[in-house]
Order: structure tokens, then sequence, then C-alpha cells
């Protein structure tokens, strides 16, 4: 029952206990349409006693990714429409995104780029490719930060890896290097001394986004992969994704947030979850998200506080959804309302 081999399809899914026969061969239609990936360490956390399980919930395939409702597309964010090369999106313009790879050592069911990531997705850089993403960087001088995502770009060995940051090195316009990654909680042994001696091979700014979802995913190997990086000099900020049934709940939600703090991982952001196709039931409506994230203000600390964020459908970019606490009610005068819903002027009368 305790697999200890990285799990790539049905029948290592059905071999390690997390499916039985029949689910094996009704979710074949799901396997062949999005990938599936679940490290040993991953596939250890879930409890097969509960058929709710938060953590079984974001990595094993279900049925239910078989529906597409009209609203959910391809491509959600609108990655496209701002390539102007193979593997950068520029979006912003003191920042670029640049996914060297699309490959994950786990694959998320609410992933936002499912149709571009695993075997059958957008593959990774070749030399060439990656030559003419640095070109693109090196000519664009408006380019302070490089947000190397995928894909989880930490699949890549510390040779690659560094590799890469040599190029950033010899960029002078480019001050921060950004990494977007689940691997400190998803395959924690990973973050060794190579592999941190290959993150910090640039000379820049280094920081990392850690994405976790669940408090159980902070395990102690995790905290420690966690320790390892902010030891080194790294920044660690988080990302997670609010997700029916996984983390729709402010206490599950302050928890996360606590032991993302305690771990030295300043939160970052909540993301509302993105149109991707077949993820619907994972999605709340933004009236619901805000809830939740009011509901944490009170609850738990300032250095504990995400910002809610939404990814405008279309590629225009990420949008504060958090709930307004201030309204203007006359010419100067605001309404401001505090964390139990109280309302109050401002200025106040004298
Ligand atoms: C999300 C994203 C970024 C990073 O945005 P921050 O708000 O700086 O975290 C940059 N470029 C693109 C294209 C993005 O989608
Ligand atoms: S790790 Fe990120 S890119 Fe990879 S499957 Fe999960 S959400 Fe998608």
């Amino acid at each position: 029952m305790n697999s200890m081999r990285p799990i790539r399809n049905i029948s290592e899914l059905e071999r390690a206990g997390l499916i039985d026969a029949d689910q094996a061969i009704s979710l074949e239609a799901v396997t062949e349409r999005y990938a599936v990936a679940l490290t040993p360490t991953v596939a250890r956390l879930i409890d097969r006693t509960d058929p709710a399980d938060p953590i079984a919930r974001q990595f094993l395939p279900d049925m239910a990714e078989l529906a597409v409702t009209p609203e959910e597309r391809a491509d959600p964010i609108g990655d496209h429409a701002h390539s102007p090369v193979e593997g950068i999106v520029h979006r912003y313009p003191d920042r670029v995104l640049l996914k060297a790879v699309h490959v994950c050592p786990v694959y998320c069911r609410f992933c936002f780029r499912r149709e571009m990531v695993g075997p059958q997705g957008l593959g990774t850089l070749d030399g060439e490719a990656l030559d003419a993403a640095f070109a693109y960087i090196r000519g664009h001088s408006e380019i302070w930060e490089v947000i190397l995502t995928g894909g989880d770009p930490l699949v890549l060995s510390p040779r690659r890896l560094e590799e890469i940051l040599r190029q950033l090195a010899d960029i002078d316009h480019v001050k921060i290097v950004r990494f977007h990654t689940r691997v400190p909680v998803v395959d924690p042994l990973r973050i060794d001394a190579a592999l941190i001696a290959a993150l910090k091979a640039s000379g820049k700014t280094i920081y990392v986004a850690l994405h976790a979802n669940h408090p159980r995913e902070l395990t102690s190997e995790a905290r420690a992969a966690c320790a390892r990086l902010v030891d080194a000099g790294i920044v660690l900020i988080s990302q997670s994704v609010l997700l029916k049934g996984v983390n729709d709940d402010p206490d599950v939600l302050a928890t996360l947030m606590k032991a993302f703090v305690e771990t030295r991982v300043k939160p970052y952001y909540l993301h509302h979850p993105d149109l991707a196709p077949g993820t619907s039931h994972f999605r709340l409506t933004i009236a619901e998200g805000q809830a939740i994230v009011s509901a944490l203000r009170g609850r738990i600390s300032g250095l504990c506080q995400p910002t809610y964020i939404l990814d405008i459908p279309g590629g225009h970019g990420k949008a504060d959804i958090g709930k307004s606490s201030v309204r203007e009610v006359s010419e100067g005068c605001y309404s401001i309302s505090d964390y139990r819903g109280g309302e109050h002027v401002y200025p106040p009368d004298p």
C-alpha cells in the first residue's frame, strides 16, 4: 500500500491502492485528456479512509473533469496572446514569465495550464528556443524580473538550472529571479545543496513562490526543505488556489497561512480558481471567496494575510478581488467596514 515510486498512470494508481479496478476503467477517459502524476510523498499524504480527503481531491483524477462548462477555456489566463517568443509571456512591462519546462512532479486536477503541461504538453524549450528567450530578455531593458514557471522549473536538474541562471546573470537590468514551484512540498529531498547552489548561480536576488493549498501539505520534511532555502538567503512567498472541498473554509485557510508564516514563507497570493477545462467542481463564486477572505482578517495576524487575486480571463492580468472595505459616501467622506462588518465614518465626527 505504501507506494515508494512516482505514480504516472492509471495502473500505477491502482497498484498503489489509490483507486479500485472499476474506477481504473472509467477514469481512462480522464487520463487520456489530462496528465496524472503523484510523487511518493503526496501518495503517502493521502488519507485513504476519507472519501473527501483534500489531498486526494487535488491529485487523483475524477470523472467530474469530463464536464466542460461553456465559460471554460483551454488558455484561461490568455498566456498565448502575450507570448512574443516561445516560452516567454510578457504581459506586464517590468516582468516576464519564462516557461522553460511544461512538466511537473505532480499534476493538480485544477491546473490553469492543464492543456499545456504534461507528457502531451508544450514540452521543454530546446537550446535554440532558450537562446531566443534570453535574447528577448536581453533586448528589453524594462524587464526587471524573470519568473520561471511552467510546468515546475525545479524538475530541471541543477546543471540545467545553473545554465539558465548563468545566462540571466549576464543581463544587468534583470535584478530579480522568481521561481514558482511545488517541489519543496511534493518532493522535499530534491531541495538539496546542489539545487540550492544552482538557484543562487545568477548572483541575483532570488524569490521562490511555493504553491500549497492545504495545511497537511506542510509536513516536517516540507518545512525542512523551506528552511534550507531560507537559510541560503532565498526569500519564500506563498501561492495557493482557493478550492472547493480543499480549503474553502476560514479555519483551514487560517491554519494554512499560519503554517506558511511559521515556515518563514510570507503569504502572497490566494488565487480564485481559473476557468480551466473540467474544473467546475473546484470553483466557488467570488462572493463566497470574499466571505472566506474577510473572515481571515480578524482571525489571524497581518503577517498571515494573502491577497485574493483573480487572473482576468483573456490575458488582462491579475486583479485584487478581496472585498473592498472602503466606500465613498459623499465628497471626501468614506464609510469603512471593520473585520466584524461594523461600519465607521472616515474622517470621524469631531
Ligand atoms: C501572474 C503573472 C505575473 C506575475 O504577477 P505578480 O503580480 O508580479 O505576481 C507576471 N506575468 C504574467 C504573464 C503573469 O501571468
Ligand atoms: S504544479 Fe502548477 S503547473 Fe503543475 S499541474 Fe500543478 S498548478 Fe499546474
